[in-house]
């Protein structure tokens, strides 16, 4: 009549079965295994309901014996759902629906383009576009994972061998799955496909390896990586660092040419400083130990400053281009522009109170922007505040611990941020009692008050 009955029942039946009997000579040990179906909840069918608590029964022998399992609709349905879908992109693969997309990679220093990011994408005939995170995961574990990523790397090299062919001399790089990288027959695959074209330069070949590949499998991971390294000659990426480890032992370890920082770090350096002592510790790191860094998720010209200023030069991300398809890649190629505000900003040099200044009149100017659009948005977000996210006052507060500047500097800029805040909260509440937008008297009243904190930035200038 109730759960806690039934719980007790089953307890109940595996207690007493479960006991040594001794038969003559021989002591026997008996256990039970109980699968459980429920009707009318998991259907009335005798036979869907019999067949569904065997299936239970060898979940629970497989989760420890001696226990119970009950049959569970839901999360069966969705292993249906997930074999049909796998299924369905079996076939699209066999189908030709995959192909790669490429995004470049540059230093921003020079403006040189160094590489191009080979991203799976699945063109579905009715669907359109669909991005590996919509797909990649359902192949994940199955023997599809392995095909697809052999797929992808002989893609990447035959697209490295046709730029060669042009004259364009670039660094072609793929996305390694864990599994794929881990897999017995990885590393013959690799080579079989770089040696289909003995003209390529292997060289100009890198393997994306996310840094968690390596967890549980140091060693191992080592072992690939130095052969691949070594006896191939192409090169390795640490995807994704800051996400999961980031481990030192890795690191210090793994003897990979490039750390790739995770764009969900970069995107907010301009805005959280814990994003940007991560980003900032990571790029510490690279250079101790003597690794090349690049950023991914450059979304804006100020981001890449930003990220000069910290000590890297290169970046991949929409500031320089989405990622797009082969056919595109010649046109880019030769239409590419260098962006001047990289190239024409040498940080190297500077000492660090200019460099801290520089990156304080970014974070401003990005605080500000934000403002302003939030200032003359919809009424509905001015009722939240913390949308606006201005955070230069933690900014601020970092400064004083620095000890880089004088107090009395430091202390005029924060007054100076203080009242642009608090005009700021005037205007916020002004709106919502007359339900209307800022006028351009109150805009320029800000302005005002925004040249006179640059102004006392460029004291340092
Ligand atoms: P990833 O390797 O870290 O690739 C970078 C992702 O960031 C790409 O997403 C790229 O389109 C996106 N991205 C680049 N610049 C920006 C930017 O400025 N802003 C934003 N918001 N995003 C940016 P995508 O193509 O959707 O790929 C997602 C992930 O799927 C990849 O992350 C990679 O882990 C995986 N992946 C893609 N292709 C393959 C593949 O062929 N094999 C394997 N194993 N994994 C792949
Ligand atoms: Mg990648
Ligand atoms: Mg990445």
């Amino acid at each position: 009549q109730s759960t806690e009955q039934y719980y007790e029942l089953l307890e109940r039946i595996i207690i007493s079965i479960s006991t040594t009997y001794f038969i003559d000579e021989y002591t026997i040990d008996i256990g039970a295994s109980i699968g459980v179906s429920i009707s009318p909840l998991d259907g009335e069918q005798l036979d869907s309901l019999l067949r569904q608590a065997d299936f239970s029964m060898y979940k629970a022998k497989q989760t420890g014996k001696n226990n119970f399992n009950f049959f569970d609709l839901a999360h069966s349905k969705e292993a249906a759902r997930r074999s049909m879908k796998l299924k369905e992109i079996r076939q699209a693969f066999a189908n030709h629906e995959f192909c790669l997309y490429y995004q470049p990679k540059v230093h921003m220093a020079s403006g040189k383009l160094i590489g191009l990011e080979a991203l799976i994408r699945w063109v579905h005939p009715e669907k359109g576009v669909i991005s590996p995170i919509q797909f990649l995961p359902i192949i994940e574990g199955s023997d599809l994972e392995v095909t697809v990523g052999n797929w992808v790397i002989e893609e990447g090299v035959l697209q490295l061998k046709k730029l060669n062919d042009l004259g364009i001399d670039i660094e072609i790089s793929v996305n390694v799955s864990s599994m794929q990288f881990l897999d017995a027959s990885f590393y013959n695959n690799l080579k079989k496909a770089l040696n289909r074209y003995p003209n390529i330069n292997a060289n100009h070949f890198q393997l994306e390896v996310l840094e968690s590949s390596a967890i549980g499998n140091l060693e191992q991971v080592t072992k690939i990586i130095s052969a691949c390294s070594e006896e191939l000659g192409v090169k390795i990426a640490l995807d994704d660092f800051g996400t999961s480890y980031s481990s030192l032992s890795h690191l210090r370890q793994l003897p990979a040419d490039t750390i790739k920082i995770d764009q969900s770090f970069v995107q907010d350096i301009l805005v959280d400083p814990n994003d940007y002592s991560i980003v900032s510790g990571v790029i510490g790191l690279t250079k101790s130990f003597n690794r090349s860094v690049i950023a991914e998720g450059v979304e804006t010209t100020a981001h890449g400053l930003m990220l000069l200023l910290m000590g890297c030069e290169n970046a991949q991300g929409y500031a320089i281009s989405k990622p797009m398809k082969a056919c595109e890649l010649v046109d880019w190629i030769q239409e590419y522009k260098p962006n001047q505000s990289w190239t024409e900003f040498s940080p190297i040099e500077m000492p660090p109170q200019m460099k801290r200044v520089k990156q304080l009149a970014l974070i401003l100017n990005h605080c500000f922007t934000n403002m302003k659009e939030y200032l003359q948005g919809s009424l509905e977000e001015k009722i939240n505040v913390d949308k606006m996210g201005c955070h230069f006052g933690r900014w601020i507060r970092l400064l004083k611990q620095e000890q880089l500047f004088e107090e009395s500097w430091i202390n005029q800029l924060n007054q100076s941020h203080e009242d642009l805040l608090q005009v700021v909260e005037e205007l916020i509440s002004n709106c919502i009692v007359s339900a209307s937008r800022p006028t351009e008297r109150d805009l320029n009243k800000l302005d005002t008050l925004f040249e006179e904190l640059q102004s006392l930035l460029g004291q340092y200038h």
